[in-house]
């Protein structure tokens, strides 16, 4: 079957601006013949498009976006990584559902405290309204939205930059699982998990390679190849990474709607993502 696959994307039943329906009439109109939703920490905007996705013909595929705490090797340098993981023929356990449980009760109480550390920077701001907007899970990006409207910040960056980035005073860390807990609990609740968007752990090449390394021996499956913000000789460093430590080359738009208004499911930045068609073959074929 030839066309256009995209295996990465957001509703707004996390940070994107589509609804799950409307997600799939925007992957009917670009022509795609797979699609998967992996949306943070809930599996509501998969499961809301599933009829709709059937009735127009589009292999729709359940997956999820998770943080973790990247640990690297001298022990006091942690950084975020995001983790996929994806479930192309099966459902995930009903552990791996409990566990998202406890990581959404865990989000709603960075969520306060986050608010809690902004009012106390003289910013009005309440729980409840961020969570208005955020449905099934709430975020940054919902706080950064009000920042913007209320006229604190000029734009997205800006927010992150000034109230909620790392790098701000209000900043507020999510207590996360590891890296290699989060791989192990996608193992065992019958996911493949996949290092998402390398480029933003921000390592030298070697360093990158020697942790990828280390965490493929940890259960890791996939390595996301092709991304948005990937250049087409990043993709193509990548795909040689992947297959040099037998991981499974995954990728796609990182589609969030009119939040990143540059980025178009299935093509990506400037058409700078196509993602070959036998991809998801070969994640079928790793959990059959
Ligand atoms: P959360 O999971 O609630 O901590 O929010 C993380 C999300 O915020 C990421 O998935 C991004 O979509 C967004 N985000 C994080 N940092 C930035 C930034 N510097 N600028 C814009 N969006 C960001
Ligand atoms: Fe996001
Ligand atoms: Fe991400
Ligand atoms: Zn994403």
């Amino acid at each position: 079957m030839s066309g256009l696959i995209d295996l990465h994307s957001h509703t707004n039943a996390s940070d994107g601006t589509l609804t799950p329906n409307q997600l799939i009439g925007l992957a009917q109109h670009n022509g795609l013949t797979a699609l998967a939703i992996t949306d943070h920490d809930t599996f509501a905007g998969y499961e809301a498009a599933l009829p709709t996705a059937r009735a127009a013909g589009l292999d729709l595929v359940c997956g999820i976006e998770l943080n973790s705490r990247l640990v690297l090797d001298d022990a006091a340098h942690t950084r975020f990584a995001h983790m996929l993981v994806y479930f192309p023929n099966n459902k995930p356990s009903s552990e791996f559902n409990n566990w998202l449980l406890e990581e959404r009760a865990e989000r709603r109480l960075r969520n306060e405290k986050l608010v809690k550390a902004l009012q106390e920077r003289d910013v009005d701001i309440n729980l409840q309204e961020v969570e208005e907007r955020g449905r099934s899970i709430t975020g940054r990006p919902h706080f950064a939205r009000i920042l913007v409207e209320k006229g604190y910040v000029a734009d997205f960056s800006d927010a992150f930059h000034k109230y909620l980035g790392e790098e701000a005073p209000s900043y507020v860390e999510r207590v996360s699982k590891t890296t290699e807990e989060v791989i192990q609990l996608a193992r065992a609740g019958g996911g493949i998990p996949v290092v998402a968007h390398p480029v933003r752990l921000g390592l030298p090449r070697a360093a990158e390679a020697a942790l990828l390394e280390r965490l493929q021996k940890a259960g890791l499956a996939g390595l996301e190849v092709y991304h948005s913000e990937h250049s087409p000789a990043l993709q193509a460093y990548y795909r040689d990474l992947a297959a040099k430590l037998k991981l499974l080359p995954t990728g796609g738009s990182d589609f969030h709607g009119t939040v990143k208004p540059d980025i178009d499911l299935g093509s990506g930045r400037a058409n700078n993502v196509h993602v070959p068609i036998d991809i998801l073959d070969g994640l079928r074929r790793f959990v059959q």
